[in-house]
């Protein structure tokens, strides 16, 4: 099964350059240290099945011309994840269907409160609303997006269980400062691991780069990108502390796997 993943955006909450910073990162002329906010989308044959609708949601579906979804798999409730929610609609407008969200049961309430005109509880509903099935899903058990198998990944985010997802040979966890001993079997034989890195100092709720370096290669992928990066990594900069088989990430990368699950 070839599947590639689309890297959306691969900056923090805040994304970079950050309002109003001079740093170096933030004014740097480097495209790759222009990060939206965390995003990605795996795509198999014709199916695109989104990872979360970040707040630059509608930017990065103008900006590599997506015009269908197939499916949204929520990673859990922070407003980077789900910000650009309300823009769905027009995916429900092209598709003239409800969009399919997938997500932990904590993640999908969260998404209902935060956007409850959507969900039946608002007296006015306003231009349009986003019409969506939500689909309850469970740390390590697979189930299929338009018969494209998907496998969640129970991660820890400081103290909140969250998802990381797989399909194939690929598999995204963000936002994740320890990986649960049960979750190493859901990630053998990966082909590619895209895995949060945010910055070099420590964080309540996110990796730091040297404890994401270690948790690659304990995980031991072909290949890991890091993603969700802050302003105080810089691509070209910070690149000589990586090793050989590890890369940051940068929003517009494809990654391609020909490998199957199992191969
Ligand atoms: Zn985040
Ligand atoms: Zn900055
Ligand atoms: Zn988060």
């Amino acid at each position: 099964m070839e599947v590639s993943l689309l890297m959306l955006g691969t900056g923090t909450s805040q994304g970079v350059p950050a309002i109003g910073c001079r740093c170096a990162t933030c004014s740097s002329s480097d495209p790759r240290d222009n990060r939206l906010r965390p995003s990605a989308c795996f795509m198999c044959d014709s199916v695109t099945i989104l990872i979360d609708t970040s707040s630059d949601f509608r930017q990065q579906m103008l900006r590599h011309g997506i015009r269908h979804i197939d499916g949204v798999l929520y990673t859990h409730h922070h407003f980077d994840h789900i910000g650009g929610f309300d823009d769905l609609r027009q995916f429900n407008y092209l598709q003239q269907s409800a969009m399919r969200l997938y997500g932990l049961g904590e993640t999908l309430d969260e998404l209902r409160l935060t956007y409850r005109y959507a969900f039946g509880d608002a007296l006015q509903a306003g231009g349009g609303v986003p019409s969506a099935i939500l689909h309850r899903v469970e740390g390590g058990a697979p189930f299929t997006v338009e018969s494209v198998p998907v496998t969640p990944i129970p991660v820890m985010h400081g103290v909140l269980p969250i998802l990381g997802y797989r399909v194939g040979s690929i598999a995204y966890l963000t936002d994740t400062n320890y990986i649960p001993e049960s979750s190493y079997a859901l990630l053998e034989n990966l082909d590619v691991l895209v895995l949060d890195a945010l910055r070099h100092t420590d964080h309540p709720t996110h990796f730091r780069l040297e404890d994401a370096i270690e948790t690659a290669r304990r995980i031991g992928a072909r290949k890991t990108y890091f993603t969700h990066i802050a302003h105080d990594m810089m691509h070209e900069r910070d690149s000589v502390l990586l090793p050989e088989n590890m890369e940051f990430s940068y929003d517009g990368l494809l990654i391609t796997s020909k490998r199957g699950s199992h191969d």
